[in-house]
């Protein structure tokens, strides 16, 4: 297999790896003794020394990710162990992440150390230091990551994740149906994160499972308050955002039902919200979840449809009923005759499949138009609204008259 780790012989004279190439593999020397040189900007060459048997030579470039610094040349017969970078990354990506992020900046640090002190001998092919600031700088990315994810631990209980919800309208009679809860976070320091930077944060360091839970219960309360201050008992539904690790979890269905019962919230009424891409993982446990879930009474629709992947099979193979339409199709209907086209699509699939279908993004009256000649069945959107605090959402409810956006 090419993959795989090999050994390999080089006679003496021979090059193993070359200064400015792309380093695709380390070695480990075995027997034998290579010499390391350094070609400098002006053609000269330094030799910056030899190495032995029990060295390694090569991985700075397949850690760090840059090009090779140095040429080394075997100057006995040497009997090596290749490392290859495929080898090196899939052992990476089983590490833990702080031991990956330590690796990635002691890497990047050594290469600038030596630059600046000029311990090696600057050749024109080497990184610049540009290169090693944005190296630097993406590993300490990875630091940032992670000192969101262990504040967001402590974000439930201090009371920093609140939820929005924004109206779905019908389309037809403009009437306010229900609502999609989005979360928010604010940071004491940072102020307010964006749910799209701490949600996949959340999600690698296995904290959604736990803020998925908040915001299912959270969201059947506000809808239990909202039903009450308008008198509209059991007829709006409420939409939750799931990922694939919610899913995945064992406890799933007892958990909705349970918050369900609990807050005495009819299935009917909730609309379990799922990415393309929890479909694409084809996961048999998935699958049931959600089709015990739907057996319940709940709604479970695809969010951002048509982003993800170009097969359909999976349409058939879950238990959909609801299709939601990308914000991007929705924006770009009206100068682009390709997006219009898909919109158009979605909508006559949905309908074949006798699924509903929610457009996402709807700014302008004239979007809501062009929906309403293609039968689509919900709109949500700023054209509507934006995500509201309940407050906010009471006094929506109260104002919204649903003529202003009817035929
Ligand atoms: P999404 O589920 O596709 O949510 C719709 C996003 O579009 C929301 O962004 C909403 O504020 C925004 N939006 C709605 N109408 C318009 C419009 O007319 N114009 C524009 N430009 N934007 C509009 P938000 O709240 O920032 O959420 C971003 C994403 O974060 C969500 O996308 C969803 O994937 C994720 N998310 C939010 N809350 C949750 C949650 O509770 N759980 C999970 N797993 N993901 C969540
Ligand atoms: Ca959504
Ligand atoms: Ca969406």
């Amino acid at each position: 297999m090419q993959h795989t780790n090999t050994q390999r012989h080089f006679a003496a004279g021979e090059i193993l790896c070359r200064q400015g190439e792309i380093g695709e593999c380390a070695f480990f020397l075995e027997t034998g003794k290579v010499e390391i040189f350094v070609e400098q900007a002006d053609g000269s060459t330094v030799c910056y020394g030899t190495r032995g048997a029990g060295s390694t030579i090569g991985e700075l470039a397949i850690i760090g990710n840059g090009l090779r610094l140095a040429t080394v040349r075997a100057i006995e017969d040497c009997n090596v162990l290749v490392i290859t970078r495929h080898e090196w990354e899939r052992r990476l990506a089983n590490s833990d992440p702080v031991v990956r992020m330590f690796t990635e900046i002691i890497v990047a640090r050594f290469r600038e150390v030596m630059r600046r002190e000029s311990l090696l001998p600057m050749p024109a092919t080497m990184l610049s230091g540009e290169d090693l600031e944005l190296c630097i700088a993406g590993a300490s990315g990875g630091a940032d990551r992670l000192r969101m994810a262990s504040e967001l631990k402590l974000a439930i209980q201090k009371d920093e994740l609140s939820l929005r919800y924004q109206p779905m309208i019908a389309v037809d009679s403009g009437r306010v149906a229900g609502f999609e809860a989005l979360l928010r976070w604010h940071h004491p320091v940072r102020g307010p994160v964006a749910p799209d930077e701490f949600i996949p944060v959340a999600e690698e360091a296995g904290q959604i499972i736990e803020i998925t839970r908040w915001a299912l219960t959270e969201a059947c309360r506000a809808l239990k308050r909202i039903e009450r201050a308008q008198d509209l008992p059991g007829l709006l539904y409420m939409s939750v955002n799931f990922s694939s690790e919610d899913l995945a979890s064992p406890d799933f269905v007892e958990r909705v039902r349970d918050t369900l019962d609990q807050e005495q919230i009819s299935p009917r009424q909730m609309r379990l919200e799922i990415t393309e891409r929890v479909m694409m993982n084809r996961s048999a446990s998935t699958r049931d979840n959600l089709a015990r879930c739907r057996a319940d009474g709940c709604g479970i629709a695809i969010d951002d449809f048509g982003t993800g992947y170009s097969s359909l099979s999976y349409l058939n193979a879950y238990p959909i009923d609801t299709l939601k339409i990308d914000r991007s199709f929705i924006v770009g209907m009206h100068n682009d005759a390709d997006a219009f086209g898909l919109v158009q699509s979605i909508i006559g699939l949905a309908r074949t499949l006798r699924m509903s279908v929610v457009a996402e993004g709807v700014e302008t009256a004239a979007d809501l138009r062009t929906l309403r000649a293609l039968g689509c069945d919900h709109a949500q959107g700023y054209y509507f609204s934006k995500p509201l605090a309940e407050m906010q959402l009471l006094a929506f409810l109260a104002a919204w008259q649903p003529g202003n956006v009817a035929l």
